[in-house]
């Protein structure tokens, strides 16, 4: 039989991104605590039951008045008392009278404005001296001009943000129908991985992808499972892929998915998963793989991306966050942004068909645009050029581009 990978054609990036977008459905949305909602999406109107502000209140510390009073300052009226927030003593003032009032109190009635304590200067006698007049409803925050109850404050597909909880809160929706976080299982395949500390012996290499997705996987909105290496044993391997798919949404695995003779990864999930294994015109990360394993009557999407960590972590980027992000119920910016930016020097490469995701570092210039240098080696084991990175210049097919060019750019976190 041939390898399932040399039977498979080349396919460009965005075929092979629909693939996966289309292998995967989103979660099924749960009630979620407003403290654990931000960065979620909502997944049903939410509407207010509450106005907020519950009452017309003063958006300063002064005194309550009647702007007419106040029309012909510097005037003097007659203080009747003192007001603070959450104190809710009736109050009415009435012609010639202010209240001394402190933010977020109540407006007693009678009183249409509020004049700042700064604008004023207090008598001994119990009265109040104010400086400058003020219009009608100056200061004053009217009921409801936040929030009104009945409105819907967040659509179905909202991304909520740290300030959206806050308004769940504010309007006493403690619980939101929201699409959950991906539970992520996260393993890595290689006998040359040494991930303990001690010292290498010769062909060993120090693991690093599987601390480098957990903080991508999580930044992504994911709760991660971190598995650790698995060697390169079949039997061992199957178990723990069954395992991570019955108590997960989803399995990121790493190494293993291209053309070697010890990729047990392609042998193990070739055997229990409904896989397809693709080699896109991009470099790095050419080969990834994408699939679902069936377990206890759900299809749980597998990402195989590839061990080299530069290219770990870009299709990780280009293919498995997208997807994680459907599955979290987002239906917008499901790829990371792109923007038009200056080459500060030239970005070099060889004709080979393949479209390049060039490490480089982007900034804004004095002219207001987006600048982009290349960061160092760009081999897909040189890690550390990528570490330096903030963005990834697409760059098509040929030989680069020169000092000037425009070139598009992906911005990363
Ligand atoms: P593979 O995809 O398993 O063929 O691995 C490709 C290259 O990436 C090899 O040089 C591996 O040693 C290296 N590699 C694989 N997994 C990791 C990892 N988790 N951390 C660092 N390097 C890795
Ligand atoms: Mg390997």
């Amino acid at each position: 039989m041939p390898h399932p990978a040399t039977v498979l054609v080349v396919i460009p990036l965005e075929n092979a991104r629909q693939r996966v977008l289309d292998g995967v459905t989103p979660l099924a949305p749960r009630e979620v605590a407003c403290q654990e909602s931000a960065g979620l999406v909502v997944a049903r109107d939410v509407v207010a039951t509450e106005n907020v502000p519950p009452f017309a209140n003063t958006a300063v510390d002064g005194y309550a008045v009647h702007a007419a009073d106040v029309a012909a300052a510097p005037c003097t009226l007659r203080v009747i008392g003192t007001l603070a927030a959450g104190d809710g003593t009736e109050w009415t003032v009435g012609k010639g009278e202010a209240l001394r009032i402190m933010t977020g109190a109540v407006m007693p009635a009678g009183a249409d404005a509020v004049v700042m304590v700064e604008d004023t200067e207090p008598h001994d006698s119990g009265s109040v001296q104010v400086k400058k007049g003020v219009p009608a409803g100056f200061a004053v925050r009217p009921v409801a001009d936040d929030v009104r109850a009945g409105d819907v404050v967040f659509s179905a597909g909202t991304v909520l943000s740290a300030a959206g909880a806050g308004v769940l809160s504010s309007i006493n929706a403690r619980r939101v129908m929201a699409y959950p976080r991906a539970r992520v299982a996260l393993l890595s395949t290689g006998d040359e991985l040494v991930t303990d500390g001690s010292p290498l012996r010769k062909g060993q290499i120090r693991e690093s992808n599987l601390t480098m997705l957990e903080i991508l996987i999580s930044r992504a909105g994911c709760d991660v499972s971190n598995l650790g290496v698995v060697a390169d044993d079949e039997a061992r391997l199957e178990h723990v892929l069954i395992d991570a798919a019955r108590n997960n949404d989803a399995i990121v695995t790493s190494g293993g998915v291209s053309m070697g003779d010890f990729d047990v990864v392609k042998a193990v999930l070739s055997r229990i998963a409904d896989m397809q294994w693709m080699q896109m015109s991009i470099k790095p990360a050419k080969p990834f793989a994408f699939g679902l394993l069936k377990i206890d009557e759900r299809q749980v999407p597998v990402f195989g991306l590839p061990g080299n960590p530069v290219s770990s972590m870009i299709s990780f980027e280009l293919l498995a966050r997208p997807a994680l992000r459907k599955m979290m119920g987002h239906t917008q910016h499901l790829v990371r942004p792109t923007v038009r930016a200056i080459a500060d020097a030239p970005l070099r490469r060889k004709p080979d068909g393949k479209v390049h995701f060039m490490r480089v570092f982007a900034q804004f210039g004095t002219d207001g645009r987006v600048h982009v240098r290349d960061t160092g080696p760009q081999g897909s084991h040189q890690l550390a050029a990528t570490a330096a990175a903030n963005a990834l210049a697409m760059l098509p097919d040929g030989s680069g581009c020169d000092a000037g060019d425009t070139v598009e750019v992906m911005l990363l976190d």
